[in-house]
């Protein structure tokens, strides 16, 4: 080997080495990102941790707010609505009834026939809610609502015939938090749920309802203005005496609980007849300083109409957990590149992950995480990602749901405890809780379901699950408010 070739082969072999220390580098570059982006992963997991002493603490928190949302107006973020039905439908029943159930992405008209709990005949008709709807005018909103409750009322059959000489009555669904100033009126206190419609807030929504009924030559009479929790109540109660409260797990949270009239200090009526009153708790603005926010719920709710409420609301139900996923997954790409050196450009459309293509990768088991990859591409092009990178996409989904989910465990607990049910009595060992619990949430996340589900359990213990059921109620808050309609019909031969 002569001087050159020894030079050459010095020069190659640091060409060598120079080249192994760049891929060294680039792999430490890529595992740096990786541990970026697992560190994230890993902080969002701690600040959403659940364990039980802390959904006792938000459990007993959400107590003393029921509390102070019963003694006084506006004591509570919780508004611990009077529904005014101190009624409850009892199943003896008889008659045709409509209803109305307005209050998310669709509403829903209604027929019933009412012959006792085993012989219910039902139509109904879903119709979805034209999105410029939710943010335009009352008018306009009411008028397409009572246009397709009148389209429907034209589909009357032989057999759905009210009797000669008698009015139509309906059971309005209306699942905003309302002011009741009776059965049959109310004024709403607030929009929710991406709801922003001028000139209603501060409005009887019956009223206006009835107006534009009017406007479309329907004659009609809403008898029964209700919340969907309560219409949810009430068509568990039809069948079974031991229902004692309700759930919405849907596009929004909330929950209604019958309490004992002597039990409501701002209730300035007299005590209802029967000494119970249902009460719409309007639980989505709970806030308690034990809830586990993170940062993403802090631009979650600025992203929202309206920032700053429903705090609970935006971390257990279907409108939202979606979006917490998105949100982290963009902090992901902009800090660790977790989606190459581009954030990709879909993944900071504010939601544009809903919840059921949420809960469609999160209950993925094919074994490369198939569903993932193609919701990804589908949702938000991105494509190439690797099982790794799937099965952290699956793990954010299991940590918004398990929050999600074991948050609403703490709030059944929390009226388990306001009316005295979390514990067995002595002489009352049997004595059975049910809860109803409707929404489309519940219906079809099974992860979030049965995470709640094991959750309960795990608050009250062996003994005390025993007592307390819960009750999937399929559609039961346009049925109850039918059935409302009928509780306060004005034809009393009906009841
Ligand atoms: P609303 O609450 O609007 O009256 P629903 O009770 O039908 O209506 O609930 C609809 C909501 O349920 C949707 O907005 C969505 O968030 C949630 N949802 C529906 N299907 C699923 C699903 N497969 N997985 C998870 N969430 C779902
Ligand atoms: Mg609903």
């Amino acid at each position: 080997m002569g001087m050159m070739e020894v030079a050459t082969a010095m020069v190659l072999a640091v060409g060598v080495t120079a080249a192994a220390v760049l891929v060294v580098r680039h792999r430490m570059r890529n595992s740096g990102k990786w541990g970026k982006a697992m560190g994230i992963v890993r902080e969002f997991k701690d600040k959403c941790g659940t364990p039980i002493a802390k959904l006792r603490q938000v459990a007993d928190a959400m107590t003393v707010e029921m509390h102070a949302g019963l003694a006084s107006e506006g004591g509570s973020k919780l508004k611990m609505l009077i529904s005014h039905v101190d009624n409850l439908p009892t199943g003896n029943e008889t008659g045709i009834f409509y209803a109305l159930d307005l209050g998310g992405t669709n509403f829903r008209v209604l027929r019933v026939k009412l012959g006792g709990v085993e012989n219910i005949k039902k139509e109904f008709q879903e119709v979805s809610i034209p999105s410029n709807l939710m943010t335009g005018t009352c008018e306009d909103l009411f008028d397409f609502v009572a246009g397709e409750l009148a389209k429907f009322v034209a589909t009357e059959g032989e057999d759905m015939q009210i009797p000669a000489g008698t009015q139509r009555e309906l059971g309005f669904t209306f699942s905003f938090p309302v002011k009741q100033s009776s059965i049959a009126g109310g004024t709403l206190v607030k929009w929710t749920k991406g709801f922003d419609v001028k000139d209603v807030v501060g409005q009887d929504v019956a009223e206006e309802l009835t107006k534009a009924m009017e406007r479309v030559g329907l004659g009609m009479r809403v008898s029964a203005l209700v919340n969907d929790t309560v219409g949810t109540l009430a068509e568990g109660r039809y069948s079974d005496p031991n229902v004692i409260a309700a759930l919405i797990l849907g596009t929004g949270s909330n929950a209604a609980y019958v309490e004992r009239a002597n039990a409501i200090p701002k209730w300035q009526g007299l005590p209802p007849k029967s000494g119970e009153m249902v009460i719409n708790m309007e639980w989505g603005n709970f806030r308690s300083s034990h809830l586990p926010l993170t940062d993403y719920d802090e631009i979650l709710d600025s992203e929202t109409l309206n920032a700053g409420e429903q705090r609970y609301e935006k971390m257990i139900s279907g409108m939202y957990l979606g979006e917490i996923v998105r949100l982290v997954l963009l902090k992901m790409a902009e800090e660790a590149e977790f989606f190459g050196d581009t954030v990709p450009s879909k993944l900071e459309k504010p939601f544009i992950l809903s919840t059921p293509d949420m809960s469609a990768m999160h209950h993925d088991s094919t074994p490369d995480l198939k569903v993932v990859a193609t919701k990804l591409k589908d949702i938000l092009e991105i494509s190439n990602t690797s099982l790794k990178m799937r099965k952290v996409i699956v793990e954010l989904c299991e940590i918004v749901a398990t929050r999600g989910a074991r948050l609403a465990a703490a709030g059944i607990l929390a009226i388990l405890k306001k009316t005295g049910r979390d514990t067995v009595k002595k002489g009352q060992e049997n004595q059975k809780s049910v809860i109803a619990i409707d929404g489309g949430l519940f219906e079809h996340y099974t992860k979030f379901r049965n995470t709640m589900l094991d959750t309960i359990n795990e608050l009250l213990g062996k003994e005390v699950s025993r007592n307390i059921i819960i009750k999937p109620s399929n559609d039961g808050s346009g049925i109850g408010a039918a059935l409302l309609a009928a509780s306060y019909s004005q034809y009393h031969e009906y009841i």
